[in-house]
């Protein structure tokens, strides 16, 4: 099966239909402890210099140019400049569904056409599990960190559905405490316990931004896959992001919100109209290189959370 490395959501379910398994290279950054030499943001610059090292192999790529990261586009190319077979993808920022729809004719056309249709259908259940995980995690049934593992992990479905399938089935139930019930909106952190760390200074991650957007879209064929992805929170305006974040930030109960912003990422630039259109406490942090949770942060989660506590 061809490894086909994506740099961002991409439909992951129109590359295992094609016969292929998507391979989601921001994933392994958190946990890689890289500090590459030429920078704007970490993650791009990680695993361009990952892949023209080879120290990741995959078979082509799928850079998402249009409607979510420049400074994608640009590693994508140098990367693609190393002789990796590489495909644009590009969302439409007005929403246009016939263009998505385009866009995923030409993208299932460089992957050689859909041969599993079938893997379409199992894709969507493994989506509606995920949706559960997410309600329990709200519930205090199961561990922000845990449920946060999986949810990110929808991107590529960690290119394996059998063993995706069996690591959703591991996981337990237990009792959390659910006070001091947070959002992490923005991109991911790019720290690798941020959620064990948050848990352990008593905030509670009751939504995750990013991952949220990996489990809520899908379809069974391409017309479908269009249709829902053309809702793609990061990829469209600001506003519709911004009235899409309030609806779920109510449905959650969240007493607080987290703003993650990673260096020389445009969304940081999002900040202060998140600041003024959402009526929560808000805290925004910044992060630049993987590994642990910087001592520095850990202590603005707890002043965050005695401020939440005095509330
Ligand atoms: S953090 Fe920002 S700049 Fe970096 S890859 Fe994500 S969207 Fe792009």
């Amino acid at each position: 099966m061809n490894k086909i490395g994506i740099t961002a959501l991409v439909p992951p379910e129109l590359i295992f239909a094609c016969g292929a398994a998507p391979f989601d290279v921001n994933n392994v950054i958190p946990a890689s402890r890289k500090y590459p030499g030429n920078k704007l943001c970490a993650w791009t610059a990680i695993w361009k210099e990952m892949l023209i090292k080879k120290e990741i192999t995959v078979d082509s790529l799928i850079v998402v140019a249009g409607g979510d990261c420049h400074n994608a586009l640009v590693d994508g190319q140098k990367a693609a400049m190393s002789g990796i077979p590489t495909h644009f993808f590009f969302y439409p920022f007005d929403g246009d569904l016939e263009y998505l729809e385009s866009q995923l004719h030409r993208l299932s056309g460089f992957l050689g056409g859909i041969r599993s249709p079938e893997v379409l259908k199992k894709i969507q259940e493994l989506k509606k599990q995920g949706q559960m995980l997410d309600k329990k995690r709200c519930r205090g049934k199961l561990s922000s960190a845990e449920a946060f593992r999986i949810l990110i992990s929808f991107s590529d479905l960690t290119g394996d559905l059998a063993g995706f399938s069996r690591a959703i089935s591991a996981l337990e139930e237990k009792d959390i405490d659910v006070r001091n019930r947070v959002a992490l909106i923005g991109v991911p952190p790019i720290y690798h316990d941020f959620h064990e760390v948050a848990q352990t200074l008593g905030l509670h991650i009751v939504f995750d931004e990013l991952p949220y957007e990996f489990i809520r879209h899908g379809g069974c064929d391409i017309k479908e896959m269009a249709r829902d992805y053309c809702g793609y929170t990061f990829a469209m305006p600001l506003e519709s992001r911004i009235d899409f974040l309030k609806k779920e930030l109510r449905k959650r109960k969240v007493d607080a919100v987290i703003h993650y912003t990673q260096f020389a990422c445009h969304h940081m630039l999002e900040d202060e109209v998140l600041r003024e259109k959402l009526d929560y406490p808000l805290l925004t942090i910044q992060g630049d290189l993987p590994g642990n949770t910087p001592q520095q942060i850990k202590l603005r989660l707890e002043a965050f959370r005695e401020m939440l506590d005095r509330l």
